[in-house]
């Protein structure tokens, strides 16, 4: 049914000269600094500008947006004031990295509208946007749906369908939404399915809405240098105290923890906070608001250890990790790859380290002979514990009532903080808005003068409600 085209054995850089991109879009590229294609869009352009249907399964973080979002671009009319290509994203804040990468790739036409349509917020103005005129919408499977029952979304000029984060999608339950949506598109058009991994339910979505899809499989291969990766030996009863023998000893600034269970996360979530440790979840039953707040302060340093499981984690791009913690080892080699992948990105060393009991023997086994490389075993005794201070994060995330509605600005926030309040540039981090609030991470220890000063004086030339999200 399906072409597979081998992972690209050749690691030469390819430049975007290659491919047969408009020159705007490639002006838009070196502006970007986008100067070589990522191995999965070297092997993914070349077909899915032709015209293919594709199948792409690549890890997270290695360019996959860009890959799609050139791709339906190139096909844009700019002229044409209808709804040209739709990608489907699981979560709200997916759709937003998705909506703001193509934003940006679209900048060689200042006319070109892209919307994203996402659960959460109120249908209102998302109609009142798409009466006005979109090119492009991403949204999450279930808004999407609302809007063409509704009738306010006309996909009749569609040309191009993307799945994103397909394999997250159907664990999330939204095979029946999908299909929903994709016999609602133009039969005539072309459909691209990104995902990270490649469970039984992606072909039986690509059998029912890909057309002779070619597929793209680039198995992960990490830089060995940078992932050192280490399996210490635990009694089943110690593996949640042992976390924090980890981070005390290898005094990581940003830690992703992964455990098999929701149960195992907040378990350890407690067991970390007695201890002091500065940590955060992240789970399907929490309000939207609640997980940008929890992804914002793992992602400004503000938080030192997320808890997640796999399911939970997938898809977010985090670029700065010091350490991967596998809490629990899971059985499935290709996750654990996945997951230590999140460490040692780009030029920065990450530590992966796996608590492993004797039942997790046969697991270890498995990565290794995946890796091609013998587990480098270590026991609890040899890490150091005689460092008292406390494990804290650098920064501290204030939140300000206020956001995209009142027109705020991340400069608006900056200017706050160093002019009349007297800060340096160095002692403010990012500054994330949201529709409602803007969250800022300051240097720890002039946190609480900084709310001070942020609530005495004015922002946007107006007076804010200010709070650090810890006490
Ligand atoms: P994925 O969807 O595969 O998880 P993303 O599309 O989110 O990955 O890309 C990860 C990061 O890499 C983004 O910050 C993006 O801006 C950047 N990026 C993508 N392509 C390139 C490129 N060719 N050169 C440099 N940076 C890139
Ligand atoms: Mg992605």
């Amino acid at each position: 049914m399906t072409d597979m085209i081998p992972p690209v054995a050749d690691t030469a850089a390819h430049s975007f000269n290659e491919l047969p991109l408009p020159p705007g879009i490639q002006a838009t590229l070196q502006q970007l600094e986008y100067l070589t294609m990522t191995p999965i869009q070297a092997a993914s352009l070349p077909i899915a500008l032709a015209g293919h249907d594709l199948i792409a399964q690549a890890k997270t973080g290695s360019g996959k947006t860009a890959a799609f979002a050139l791709t339906l671009l190139t096909k844009l009319n700019p002229r044409r004031f209808a709804v040209q290509a739709m990608v489907l994203c699981p979560t709200r804040e997916l759709a937003d990295q998705v909506t703001q990468e193509i934003r940006r790739l679209a900048r060689f036409a200042d006319n070109i509208k892209v919307i994203a349509l996402c659960g959460g917020t109120t249908m209102r103005p998302q109609m009142a946007s798409l009466e006005h005129g979109a090119h492009i919408v991403v949204g999450t499977p279930g808004r999407i749906m609302d809007h063409l029952e509704r009738g306010s979304l006309n996909l009749e000029a569609l040309n191009t369908l993307v799945l994103d984060e397909a394999d997250r999608m159907l664990d999330m339950g939204f095979y029946d939404d999908i299909a929903y949506v994709a016999k609602r598109c133009p039969a005539q058009r072309q459909t691209l399915l990104f995902s990270a991994t490649y469970p039984e339910g992606i072909a039986r979505l690509a059998r029912q809405f890909l057309r002779n899809p070619q597929e793209v499989k680039l198995l992960e291969q990490h830089e060995a240098s940078k992932i050192r990766q280490r399996f210490y030996e635990v009694k089943h009863e110690e593996r949640l105290q042992a976390v924090g023998l980890l981070l005390k000893h290898y005094r990581p600034v940003s830690t992703l923890a992964f455990c098999n269970t929701k149960q195992q996360c907040r378990d350890l979530l407690e067991v970390l906070h007695a201890q002091g440790v500065h940590a955060l979840t992240l789970n399907g039953d929490m309000e939207q608001r609640e997980r940008d707040q929890v992804l914002i302060q793992f992602a400004n340093r503000s938080c030192s250890v997320l808890v997640a499981t796999d399911v939970a984690a997938r898809g977010l791009d985090i670029a700065q990790l010091e350490a991967v913690i596998n809490v629990d080892v899971t059985p499935d080699p290709e996750i654990h790859i996945h997951r230590i992948g999140r460490t040692g990105r780009a030029d920065e060393e990450g530590w992966a380290l796996s608590l492993c009991s004797a039942s997790d023997k046969r697991r270890v086994a498995a990565i290794a002979q995946m890796m091609g490389s013998e587990p480098e075993w270590h026991a609890l005794s040899e890490l150091e514990n005689d460092n008292d201070e406390p494990l804290v994060p650098p920064m501290v995330t204030l939140q300000i009532l206020g956001g995209r509605k009142e027109k705020i600005r991340p400069g608006d926030v900056l200017g706050a903080l160093t002019g009349e309040a007297g800060f340096t540039r160095e002692q403010v981090g990012k500054i994330t808005v949201t529709d409602q609030s803007t969250y800022v991470a300051v240097a720890r220890d002039i946190a609480r003068e900084a709310v001070r000063k942020l609530s005495a004086g004015k922002v946007k030339g107006k007076a804010v409600k200010v709070r650090a999200l810890e006490d």
